[in-house]
């Protein structure tokens, strides 16, 4: 019987890589060896036990590896195959499912979350969440899942060429914002907190960048030539940065939501709507995977600059630690050694 590791989460705070028998994969799933995993704020909220789940678990829902067995009845992906895991499925059968609103559904299951993920040596998943792997280094195709979340973000927002956008928090998803949207010809103000993580959206493209607060409001005039950008595109997922956001557009603009406020977030709505500010949400992605494995493979968005740590598996409770580093952007698991 084959031997293999996983970090299992036992409670708050409280991690164990164990030893296991190699998982076997039932009927339409396949087992992927894990290559590379992401860690990220989710990741960290069920760690501390902010964020509650049934434990045992193994956490982890940004990985890539190599489909290593196949179950019955599976078609599209083989063992040898190297595979980027989309770690949402949905039921697939409820009326937001049929609508195509899969990200909606409410019976949907989370990878890492709901059931085992990928902080393992291996990762049992539906065949469906497989994406063949086109041709780019682990390490850059390692961001496909966080990038999924933005592009659908983009999308939502849809700036026209030579438009003007602010992306809000400069972290993983406000970093892969900023190059999506300049791969897309719009120009990007980029505010945030740190001036590390600012500096690195300059060299990431961003043709501005400001510090949250009342210098990102003249820097939204300053580069749209207008009342505020067209467009902005909130990462942080606070409150604050959720108003930030809203102050930046001009009339009729556009702000869209990604990260998800756990806390309640008061909002002028006096301004939202003598403006006619639309405001979308944005949650995970529906179809974003292939464009967002597209961007990753042609280069057009950069991964590597924004993995700031990696360890190997032993070291995962390390790995938790280097998350809340000031120069953490990535911290990612290697497992392929
Ligand atoms: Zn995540
Ligand atoms: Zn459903």
């Amino acid at each position: 019987m084959t031997l293999v590791r996983a970090a299992v989460l036992l409670g708050p705070r409280s991690l164990a890589v164990q030893t296991r028998p190699s998982l076997v994969p039932g009927p339409g799933e396949v087992v992927v060896r894990v290559r590379a995993a992401g860690l990220c704020g989710t990741d960290y909220r069920i760690w501390t036990g902010d964020r509650p789940v049934g434990y045992p678990l193994v956490m982890g829902h940004e990985f890539i590896g190599e489909v290593v067995a196949a179950g019955e009845g599976v078609d599209g992906v083989a063992p040898g195959q190297r595979v980027a895991v989309e770690p949402n499925y949905s039921c697939g059968g409820c009326a937001l499912c049929r609508e195509g609103n899969r990200n909606l559904c409410l019976g949907r299951t989370a990878v890492g979350i709901d059931v085992d993920g990928g902080f393992a040596e291996e990762a049992r998943v539906p065949a469906r969440c497989c994406w063949p792997a086109p041709a780019a280094p682990d390490d850059q195709l390692l961001l496909t899942e966080p990038l999924a979340v933005v592009v659908r973000a983009v999308r939502r927002g849809a700036p026209a060429r030579g438009e003007t956008a602010a992306v809000v928090g400069v972290g993983t998803l406000g970093l892969l914002a900023v190059q999506v949207l300049k791969a897309r010809g719009v120009r990007v103000l980029g505010v945030g907190r740190s001036r590390r993580r600012l500096d690195l959206a300059r060299a990431l493209g961003a043709d501005l960048v400001a510090a949250a607060g009342g210098e990102a409001g003249e820097a939204a005039r300053s580069l749209s030539g207008r009342e505020g950008v067209a467009l902005a595109i909130e990462t942080a997922g606070t409150a604050e940065a959720v108003a930030h956001a809203v102050d930046l557009v001009r009339p009729g603009g556009c702000v869209v939501l990604t990260g998800l406020p756990h806390e309640p977030t008061p909002l002028g709505f006096f301004r939202v709507v003598r403006r006619e500010l639309r405001l979308l949400g944005s949650m995970i992605y529906q179809d974003e995977f292939p464009e967002a494995m597209e961007l990753l493979a042609t280069g057009a968005v950069r991964a590597e600059p924004l993995l700031t740590h990696r360890f190997p598996l032993d070291r995962i409770p390390d790995a938790f630690q280097a998350h809340r580093a000031p120069d953490a952007v990535k911290v990612a698991l290697s497992l392929d050694g």
